[in-house]
């Protein structure tokens, strides 16, 4: 299984892409503006979107896909996520205002894009991987997604989130989770608006990882631009027992 990078950061700049990971070819966890930089052969594989919540640095460049391979697929990208989530989609972007509504075009009996509706915990298997939708605390509702191969080999991404309860008693639930794709936003220092916000600090996902009995390779996400170097460095000073990685858009990984 191959998990590529597309975005990652907590805002926009040189090199910085906000979240998208391609899972193989065909499946997308977000549709931040790491899509832009897919090749039009990468962006037409892509048969299934996974969507973690509605904020706009991980969606914004959903509509874009769509439109752009619009005439060049045969069957409809499957985009699935909470109802609160579609919901908003429709209200707000795929609205005939802000942008068209692909789910009904060409037309409504075979449209360019489905939403799918999916309840927190739903296993979706998609070809040889299942994709289980775990409940995360955010400003809005949202997912993470555990991404497990035919050979259990296992690849979690949180989502946004800040202190919860849900993603460590999920991840425990399973025999391994190699890779482990987790933010943290916001340094120590602006540990307030991290949690008005509802995302981590390096301190507060260090008290939490210890619900988790296993020991993954942390991928973090999400770091403020400008911030990456103060937030890097507290990470590696309260995460001592862990291999980190701040990753970065085009990065990728083999499980
Ligand atoms: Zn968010
Ligand atoms: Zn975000």
């Amino acid at each position: 299984m191959w998990i590529s990078i597309l975005g990652c950061s907590g805002g926009i700049g040189p090199g910085n892409r906000t979240t998208s990971i391609l899972v193989d070819n065909d499946i997308l966890l977000d549709a931040g503006s790491g899509v832009g930089d897919l090749q039009m052969q990468q962006m037409i594989q892509i048969k299934h979107i996974f969507i973690s919540h509605s904020h706009l640095d991980h969606i914004a460049f959903l509509p874009f896909l769509v439109d752009s391979i619009f005439s060049q697929i045969e069957e409809p990208i499957q985009v699935y996520a909470l109802p609160e989530t579609i919901k908003a989609l429709k209200a707000h972007i795929f609205n005939w205002v802000v942008w068209p509504d692909f789910s009904e075009l060409p037309n409504k009996e075979k449209p360019v894009l489905v939403f799918n509706e999916i309840a927190p915990y739903q296993d979706i298997q998609v070809g040889e991987r299942n994709i289980t939708a775990v409940p995360v605390e955010h400003v809005v509702p949202g997912v993470g997604y555990v991404v497990t191969n035919q050979q259990g080999k296992t690849f979690a991404f949180s989502g946004d989130t800040a202190t919860n309860d849900t993603l460590w008693e999920e991840l425990n639930k399973r025999p391994r989770v190699d890779t482990l794709m987790i933010e943290a936003g916001y340094p120590n220092s602006m540990e307030s608006l991290s949690k008005l916000a509802k995302h981590y600090t390096p301190q507060i996902l260090a008290q939490d990882i210890k619900k988790l009995k296993h020991r993954p390779h942390l991928m973090i996400s999400h770091l403020k631009p400008g911030l990456e170097v103060q937030i890097s460095e507290e990470l590696h000073e309260e995460l001592k027992d862990y291999k980190i990685t701040c990753i970065k858009s085009g990065d990728s990984i083999q499980l």
